[in-house]
C-alpha cells in the first residue's frame, strides 16, 4: 500500500497567511520567509501584529472561513483517497488551517500548533519537531508503506527526496530548475498522471 503525502499550501490551498492577510487588509502579514529568511522571527513578527490587530483565534478563524481550497483541490483530494491513504505534511498551524481543512473534508494532517490563552489569545507557536516533513516520510518507510509525495516549494523537497517518489506541483520556475529530478505538473489532471505513473513503477 502507498501512501501520498501532499503539501497544503500551494498545492490544494492558497498560502493562508497571504490570504489572511488580503482579508484583514494588513500589509505587514504579507511577509513571507522570502522576506524575513529567520522563520522565528517571522512568527514573532506575526503573532505581534495579530496582537497590534486585537485578533483572537476566533476572529482569525472567521477570517480564514472566507478562504477557499484551490479550484479542483477536493475533486483531486477524494480521487486520490481512492487508491492512496491520503497525509497532508504542512507548516502550517492546526488552528489556522481547520476552516479550509473542513472544506477538503477534513483529511489527515501532520503540521504545527498555535499556543493561545484562556481569553483565546494567541501567544505562542509550537513546532511539532525538526524538519518534519522528511521525519514523516522516514517514520511511514518504518512502518513499511512506500510513498508518493507532491510539494509546491523548498521546504518541500526534503520530502521529495525522502519519499520513494516525488513530483513538483505548481512549483516556482527556481525550484523545477534547481530539482530536475523531479517531475514538474500545474494541472491536478497531471498530477493524478504522475500519481498513477509513480504507483505503478513502485510495483514493478
Ligand atoms: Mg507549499
Amino acid at each position: 500500500m502507498e501512501i501520498a503525502c501532499l503539501d497544503l499550501e500551494g498545492v490544494l490551498v492558497p498560502e493562508i497567511w497571504i490570504g489572511f492577510a488580503e482579508k484583514t487588509g494588513i500589509e505587514e502579514l504579507k511577509a513571507t520567509t522570502r522576506d524575513i529568511p529567520d522563520y522565528d522571527v517571522l512568527m514573532r513578527q506575526r503573532l505581534h501584529l495579530l496582537k497590534e490587530h486585537n485578533l483572537g483565534l476566533s476572529d482569525i478563524q472567521a477570517v480564514i472561513n472566507e478562504l477557499e481550497p484551490l479550484p479542483g483541490a477536493l475533486e483531486f483530494v477524494t480521487w486520490l483517497k481512492q487508491d492512496f491513504q491520503l497525509i497532508i505534511l504542512s507548516d502550517t498551524f492546526y488552528e489556522f488551517s481547520r476552516p479550509l481543512m473542513e472544506q477538503l473534508n477534513f483529511p489527515t494532517l501532520f503540521c504545527h500548533r498555535l499556543i493561545s490563552d484562556a481569553n483565546g489569545r494567541i501567544t505562542d507557536y509550537k513546532l511539532r519537531q525538526p524538519d518534519p516533513k522528511r521525519a514523516s516520510v522516514k517514520a511511514l518507510h518504518d512502518l513499511n508503506f512506500r510513498v508518493i509525495a507532491s510539494g509546491d516549494s523548498y521546504n518541500d523537497t526534503s520530502m521529495l527526496e525522502e519519499a520513494d517518489a516525488g513530483i513538483l506541483f505548481r512549483a516556482p520556475e527556481n525550484v523545477i530548475a534547481e530539482f530536475p529530478q523531479y517531475p514538474a505538473v500545474a494541472q491536478y489532471s497531471d498530477l493524478k498522471a504522475e500519481f498513477i505513473k509513480a504507483s505503478s513503477s513502485l510495483f514493478d
